[in-house]
């Protein structure tokens, strides 16, 4: 059976974040947009304190009770799509500030993906703590972005450690990781140089370990008031067990443990496209809005013949939001559902990117100076909407996966 309605208590979360949203982000979105590198600290807060274990944070108690619910047969498991309808609401409201609130983030995201239940025990359930605290993952390095298999930062073992040595850039909440409370960082690193991708392994490098430093702040286009981070590790030793997943490079002609690494893009990608339409879905109304205010109504149903520019203008841009849309719930459905979404989360992270980008450059066109003045948030969505095509692998990047899985090529028949 194919069922498109959302359930009527994800609808009363969706309010309620909506309401949030339009409350407590919209009025601050221009202000730390403009500050840029300054928390909104009153925000986190309140944030930390509404969703406290509440599912959305991806913390411990959620998995514990989607396990519960798993046991009981208590209905579908539905938390990504949950979390993918409630992240478009917030993101509506403003996707720098949603992504500088506290939660395990990418980072948890790759233990959820890769870790053992002792190290999401470990890891993840100090998110139920009464302080927020911030996870991130450090992946892309200054030679190394799409192709994450070039990485050169290191893990040696030595005794009961590991030393880590490399830098990352563009960490998303880097310095809110590596700094406060009991943040954490996941980094990726090489065990192995001459294995390729089976030596790539994740590790958790825990807040105010010696060796991890915070180096540079990104100033951005977009997403001003998440922070991006440059981070070094010198001689940073890691406890042994904070390996994510098997230390063994088993078959150095396989991908080994890098494939499960890469698991974590299929969880977090969706999530990526669910932030896209927040940010397109807010053009779009404003949009919608300000034609209305002329005089324009959206003749819907009308013949093509008929139609002026702008409506057929107006008509593709919501049309290919609610493709994005589709595709994201169903990647997402997948994942709660335990369906490998490869394929589905490359989809829909493509088709979101492209769309949102779409959009906001489109109804800038459409509203001209009203789209362009900084008295409008349109003029920040259409700078906010481009990350959404770049982080988490680009939109080529997905395309690339796309083709493989449809056409059936491996990585090395279709770089
Ligand atoms: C605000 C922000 C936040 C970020 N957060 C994080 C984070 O938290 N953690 C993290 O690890 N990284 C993060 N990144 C980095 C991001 O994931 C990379 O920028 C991205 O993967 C692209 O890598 P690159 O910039 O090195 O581009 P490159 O890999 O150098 O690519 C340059 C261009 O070439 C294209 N290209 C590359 N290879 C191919 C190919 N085979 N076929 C066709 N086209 C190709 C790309 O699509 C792109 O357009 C962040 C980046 C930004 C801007």
């Amino acid at each position: 059976m194919i069922d498109f309605e959302i359930p009527l208590n994800i609808k009363q979360m969706q309010k309620m974040l909506h309401e949030f949203s339009a409350n407590n982000l919209r009025p601050i979105s221009r202000e730390f947009d403009e500050k840029e590198h300054e928390k909104p600290w009153d925000l986190i807060n309140m944030v930390h304190a509404m969703t406290q274990g509440s599912g959305f944070t991806g913390s411990i108690r959620r998995r514990k009770q989607a396990k519960e619910a798993e046991k009981k047969d208590a209905g579908p498991a539905m938390g990504n799509v949950m979390a993918a309808i409630l992240a478009e609401e917030l993101t509506w409201g403003d996707a720098g500030l949603m992504l500088c609130m506290s939660g395990p983030g990418l980072g948890g995201a790759a233990i959820q993906a890769t870790g053992t239940e002792e190290q999401q025990e470990r890891f993840l359930s100090r998110f139920e703590k009464d302080k927020p605290i911030w996870g991130a993952m450090a992946i892309t390095e200054p030679g190394c972005g799409s192709d994450s298999a070039a990485i050169t930062t290191t893990a040696v073992r030595d005794g009961d450690h590991w030393v880590l040595n490399g830098e990352k850039i563009f960490v998303t909440s880097g310095l809110m990781a590596a700094q406060e409370s009991e943040g954490f960082v996941v980094v990726w690193a090489t065990v192995d140089k001459s294995a390729g991708r089976a030596g790539i392994k994740a590790f958790v490098v825990e807040k105010g370990t010696p060796g991890m430093k915070v180096t540079k702040l990104e100033h951005k286009l977009g997403i001003r008031a998440s922070d991006t981070a440059s981070v070094v590790f010198e001689d940073c030793r890691i406890p042994y067990d904070n390996i994510l997943g098997s230390p063994e490079v088993i078959d150095k002609t396989k991908d080994g443990g890098f494939k499960g690494v890469m698991a974590t893009f299929d969880a977090t990608r969706p999530m990526i496209a669910a932030m896209a339409l927040g940010v397109g879905r807010a053009a779009l109304e404003f949009t919608r809005d300000a034609l209305e205010k002329d005089g324009i109504q959206i003749r819907y149903g009308a013949s093509p013949f008929e139609l002026t520019a702008v409506e057929r203008d107006f008509m593709d841009m919501e049309t290919n939001l609610h493709a994005a849309r589709l595709l994201t719930w169903r990647a997402c459905w997948m994942l709660d559902n335990k369906i490998h979404n490869n394929l589905e989360a490359a989809m829909a992270k493509a088709k979101a990117g492209l769309a949102v980008t779409r959009v906001t450059q489109k109804a800038v066109e459409i509203l001209g100076p009203l789209g362009y003045s900084r008295k409008n948030l349109l003029e920040k969505w259409i700078r906010d909407a481009k990350i959404n095509d770049i982080f988490e692998g680009t939109g080529q990047i997905q395309m690339l996966i796309v083709a493989r899985r449809v056409l059936d090529f491996t990585r090395k028949e279709l770089k």
